[in-house]
């Protein structure tokens, strides 16, 4: 039978009605979707061994001939073994298979077969457990690169690699959809050979060249479409003009001098925010860097103009800190702050809505609560969407649609994660980018330790010490309770000695420092009590602050100089940054100390990672590198379609030549209306099927 791409795969042998349900799961219903289907990993199966030789780690190929019938036992319900003894010229080999009684016909003794799986050796009896084997001269999976597929239930990595076997030959012609000069200048391998080779290549160059071209095809397809997307906006719709007005008379609110960083951002910011064109800027900046002053200036911009700004805030206690802050810069301003989280009580929310309603609340802070029903502005112009990682595309959307007028509100987005350049122009596509690459002046780096249980009384004696001189620290526990049943996912045995910040919390000031006055904040206490333990923090009342991480983000509290982090291990990198960045933030010297009992030499590397260096974007993309993007920014909160092959933060540099190749492109054919270029198009549409008005 001849396979074409549209022959479904109910027409393919071993594809029953039931089988055919499964598939259709993964989106498989015709050959050509099997071409598509590419595989997420490989085995190298090519390496064959002599018994005697073969290591004993990692899988290999043994060719050997069944040196007696193969035999069938019982061993009890449900458990059925065929043992079978093998040969070749350097010895003997024992098989084993468990539930698969069939094996029992399928091998005949003096017959020859490569077994594939991993051998084992007790005293000089080598054995192998349920290998997968195949008859010599009729060899399809052993011997060769073997793709290893994505699967669902009743769906065998073995029966997916066979039909794409089946549909291999319908690569054959397959259209090209790259352009003939963007395939040359990029060395890009052709779209028949790339197709064949990304399941079953020859060899491993053979992969590389197809791998390549196909992940090049994708990121230059998402690059096109985000230039779609940006385009549009830079034509479409209109954006408030709000007046200008002299940046000095927002300095002089301030109790420092911007840096030169800060200050440039903010020009950048002026400028979009008086254009007429809606703003879509992204500042990104270290921890501390001082992003806050920006976010107040582009906010008092909009106020003093006669417009309203909203700033979200990702939890409670940054978006009070907010608050408070901005209402003191503000005040003498004449700007009036308001205040918005879903834990206000129902008639300050109300009354809260009804003056942004009103219009005499000019900025307002809030949680995700601002995007709730019920809420309303009547001018709003300028949205502030601080630590944006934790945002949605789709929040940001959704408050801007309660501007109050047609007219598109400006949008600002903070983010502290520094991610590296290309990727942020290639998640934010639609956005224009400030660095603000300057710490304010005197900061000295946060010395950061990283310490065993040994240390721990030395440990307290330094906070003790830090405190003496007027100074307050962090203690920092992953979890809230005491819960030694459970286990963390991912964790073999249950995690007993995660440190609990309630029991830690009496603990230490019962044992510890009885002498000191101790404060605990977790996302579990009423918003009233964790106002209050925050606010105790900052004016000082509290010395000691034993916390979760709800004090990750955001919060600044100058004074203190020291942040303890127990269980150091649990936390990736980017997260350990963000907390050491609570301290560092005054004149004073910081420090930072990891507490870890882990025995991982890839957790104690990370750890180390983290104190040599305070660099953010070094320290971002170790962790890129460690977890990868999607677990980066959450849950696809970038609203990205998803890559089958590329690697956002692994194909850096293939990305920057797909960016460079579709602008080119684009700078030539902007619409893409030129016959060469429709396969291109059509190929954008297909990856943003889920954001069609890209196009409009
Ligand atoms: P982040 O970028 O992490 O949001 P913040 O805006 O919270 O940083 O600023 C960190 C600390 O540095 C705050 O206490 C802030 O008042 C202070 N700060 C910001 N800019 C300056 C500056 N130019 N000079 C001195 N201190 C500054
Ligand atoms: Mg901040």
């Amino acid at each position: 039978m001849s396979v074409a791409r549209d022959t479904p795969l109910t027409q393919l042998p071993g594809v029953g009605e039931a089988r055919a349900k499964k598939l259709e799961k993964l989106g498989l219903s015709a050959a050509g979707d099997l071409l598509a289907w590419y595989p997420r990993d490989y085995e190298d199966r090519r390496s064959l061994c002599a018994i005697r030789d073969a290591p004993l780690e990692g899988r290999v190929c043994i060719a050997a001939m069944a040196a007696e019938h193969p035999r069938l036992a019982r061993i009890r319900k449900g458990l059925e073994l065929v043992q079978v003894k093998v040969v070749d010229h350097s010895g003997a080999l024992h098989l084993t298979f468990f539930n698969q009684s069939y094996v029992e016909r399928a091998i005949r003794a003096g017959e020859e077969y490569i077994f594939y799986g991993t051998v084992e050796e007790q005293g000089r009896r080598r054995s192998m457990v349920n290998p997968i084997f195949e008859r010599v001269g009729r060899q399809a999976f052993t011997g060769c690169i073997m793709p290893v597929y994505r699967l669902t239930a009743g769906i065998s990595n073995h029966l997916l690699a066979s039909l794409v076997r089946q549909a291999l030959p319908c690569a054959q012609g397959i259209p090209e959809t790259l352009p003939q000069h963007i395939r040359q200048a990029h060395q890009l391998a052709a779209a028949e050979f790339s197709a064949k080779n990304i399941h079953f290549p020859e060899n491993e160059e053979a992969l590389a060249l197809a791998r390549r071209r196909l992940a090049f095809e994708e990121l230059f397809y998402l690059a096109v479409g985000l230039s779609f997307l940006k385009n549009r906006r830079d034509k479409g719709g209109e954006g408030f003009s709000v007046p200008p007005r002299p940046k000095e008379e927002f300095l002089a609110l301030l109790p420092f001098s911007p840096t030169g960083a800060q200050s440039r951002v903010m020009d950048q910011t002026a400028a979009d925010l008086t254009s007429g064109r809606p703003m879509n800027r992204l500042v990104q900046g270290d921890v501390g860097s001082g992003k806050t002053a920006v976010a107040a200036f582009a906010g008092w911009l909009c106020a003093k103009g006669g417009y309203q700004a909203a700033l979200m805030a990702p939890t409670e206690v940054l978006a009070e800190q907010h608050y408070r802050s901005l209402s003191a810069l503000l005040a003498p301003a004449g700007v009036r702050v308001g205040l918005l989280t879903g834990s206000m009580t129902a008639a300050g929310k109300k009354k809260t809505r009804a003056a942004l309603a009103g219009g005499e609340i000019s900025f307002v802070v809030g949680t995700h609560a601002l995007i709730s029903q019920g809420v309303a502005f009547q001018r709003l112009a300028l949205i502030v969407a601080d630590e944006q990682h934790r945002f949605g595309v789709a929040q940001r959307a959704a408050l801007a649609a309660k501007s109050g007028e047609d007219t598109t509100p400006h949008v600002l987005v903070m983010s502290a994660t520094p991610i590296p350049r290309t990727l942020a122009l290639m998640i934010y596509g639609d956005l224009d980018v400030s660095v603000i690459d300057q710490l304010p002046p005197g900061r000295t780096p946060v010395a950061t330790y990283v310490v065993r249980e040994d240390k721990r009384q030395r440990m307290y004696g330094f906070v003790r010490k830090q405190v003496a001189e007027g100074r307050q620290a962090y203690i920092i526990c992953p979890a809230v309770e005491d819960n030694p049943d459970a286990a963390l996912p991912g964790e073999e045995s249950p995690a007993l000695n995660l440190k609990a910040v309630k029991t830690y919390a009496q603990t230490l000031q019962r044992e510890v420092f009885p002498d000191l006055r101790l404060g605990i904040l977790h996302g579990k206490m009423k918003p009233r009590e964790k106002e209050a333990a925050m606010s105790a923090f900052a004016s000082g009342e509290t010395q000691v602050l034993v916390a979760t991480t709800v004090v990750e983000v955001g919060v600044d509290v100058p004074n203190a100089s020291i942040i303890i982090i127990e269980n150091a291990d649990r936390f990736g990198l980017s997260q350990l940054h963000q907390l050491r960045g609570r301290v560092g933030r005054g004149p004073y010297q910081s420090h930072c100390v990891l507490i870890t009992g882990t025995r991982s030499l890839e957790a104690m590397e990370r750890l180390h990672t983290l104190a040599s260096t305070t660099d953010g974007f070094k320290i971002s993309e170790e962790d890129l590198k460690a977890r990868g993007p999607g677990d980066f920014f959450g849950n696809r909160q970038h609203g990205l379609p998803q890559m089958k092959l590329a690697d956002l933060a692994g194909d850096m540099r293939l990305l920057s030549e797909a960016q460079e190749a579709a602008r080119e492109l684009l700078e030539q054919d902007p619409q893409l209306t030129a016959p060469e270029n429709r396969p291109v198009l059509e190929q954008v549409r297909r990856l943003f099927a889920d954001t069609p008005d890209i196009f409009n």
